[in-house]
């Protein structure tokens, strides 16, 4: 037996809490994984509260990152005792997730723990912080560097935020935070910030075409808040969208896109080639101060995880959760 995070679904809608589970149970895999460290993301939260349709399958263990050691393998890369992580592939969605002491998964969805990490560290890291990093690599491949201007960063107090402001502030990028939580400015120019902006001045629908101010941004938020980044970037800027925290919605003009040259880069970390994966975690041991990453995280228990989710999808939790599943 080992206890999870199970939701099930009946005629009262979907329901999360913690059970104790038969390993009889555990899906179809290759590897089976003893977890250490799961973490809480914004997806996480949809699935555990029912806000969003990410759960495909009942019952399901949510959980979409994990980090762990190899209890059994059939799968030629890896041997009981190696340390993995996993981040996405619809684990958490359409097969058991990591919110659970023990996973079974497919081999080929797992990379090796990054040197240089603890699976703590990974698991503060996540897919959020994972993303962060596909998204700055993203603004670099598309030629932003930090002669280039300022970057902007929407949804800065949460995960992907928080990741993003310390990674490109650690790169010498000079970074503009957009936040709804003015209390969070000294912990936000503390991973770097050189600036906090109000969420409130993004939200609501703007012109088409605002002062040239950004050349890149990382946004979590969608919507108004999108369509206002992308009216106020400079002439061949680059805007990665990743999130919808405002919305899935895009109310935009083509403006910034034919008359400025600004590129919008679509970032998505569940299907993301394994080998773009392995850079960004390598990055990420290169990139992302750890003394920065500590004070983004906290650490909760498996037991109290349905009660954060719903603080984290009422935009009460600061930064990164990493759950500890054997406490
Ligand atoms: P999070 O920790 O909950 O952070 C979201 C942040 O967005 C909040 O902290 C808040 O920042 C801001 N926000 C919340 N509601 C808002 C609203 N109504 N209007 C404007 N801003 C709002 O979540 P996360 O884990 O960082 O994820 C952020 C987003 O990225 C989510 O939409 C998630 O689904 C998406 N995501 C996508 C991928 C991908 O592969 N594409 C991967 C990871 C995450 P402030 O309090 O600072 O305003």
């Amino acid at each position: 037996m080992f206890k999870a995070i199970l939701i099930e679904k009946d005629e009262a809608g979907d329901r999360a809490a913690l059970r104790e589970i038969d390993e009889a149970q555990l899906p179809e895999g290759d590897v089976t994984v003893a977890v250490a460290y799961s973490t809480l993301n914004y997806k996480d939260g949809l699935a555990i509260t029912g806000k969003g349709p990410v759960v495909r399958r009942f019952p399901m263990v949510p959980g979409i990152d994990i980090a762990g050691t190899v209890r059994e393998s059939r799968h030629p890369a890896y041997r009981p005792g190696d340390q993995v992580v996993l981040n996405g592939w619809g684990v958490g969605e359409t097969h058991w997730g990591g919110l659970a002491q023990v996973a079974r998964l497919k081999g080929d969805w797992l990379v090796p723990l990054p040197e240089g990490f603890t699976p703590r560290q990974a698991m503060a890291i996540g897919t959020a912080g994972y993303t962060a990093m596909l998204c700055v690599m993203a603004l670099e491949r598309h030629g932003i560097s930090p002669d280039k201007g300022e970057v902007l960063v929407t949804g800065a107090a949460g995960g992907v935020g928080s990741t993003a402001v310390a990674l490109l502030s650690g790169l010498g990028y000079t970074v503009a935070a957009v936040s709804g939580r003015p209390e969070e400015a000294a912990y936000l120019r503390g991973l770097g910030a050189a600036e906090i902006l109000d969420r409130a001045a993004f939200s609501e629908p703007g012109k088409p075409l605002a002062r040239e101010r950004w050349a890149g941004a990382v946004d979590v938020v969608g919507s108004h808040t999108l369509a206002n980044v992308c009216a106020a970037t400079q002439y061949r800027g680059v805007v990665t969208a990743c999130g919808l925290a405002q919305g899935m919605d895009l109310p935009a003009s083509v403006a910034p896109f034919i008359l400025r040259g600004v590129s919008l880069i679509g970032i998505d970390s569940v299907m993301c080639p394994r080998p773009e994966r392995l850079e960004a975690w390598s990055r990420l041991v290169r990139d992302l101060d750890p003394a920065k990453l500590d004070t983004m995280a906290h650490e909760i228990g498996l037991s109290e995880a349905v009660a954060t989710a719903g603080q984290l999808m009422a935009g009460r939790v600061r930064g990164r959760v990493i759950v500890d599943v054997n406490r």
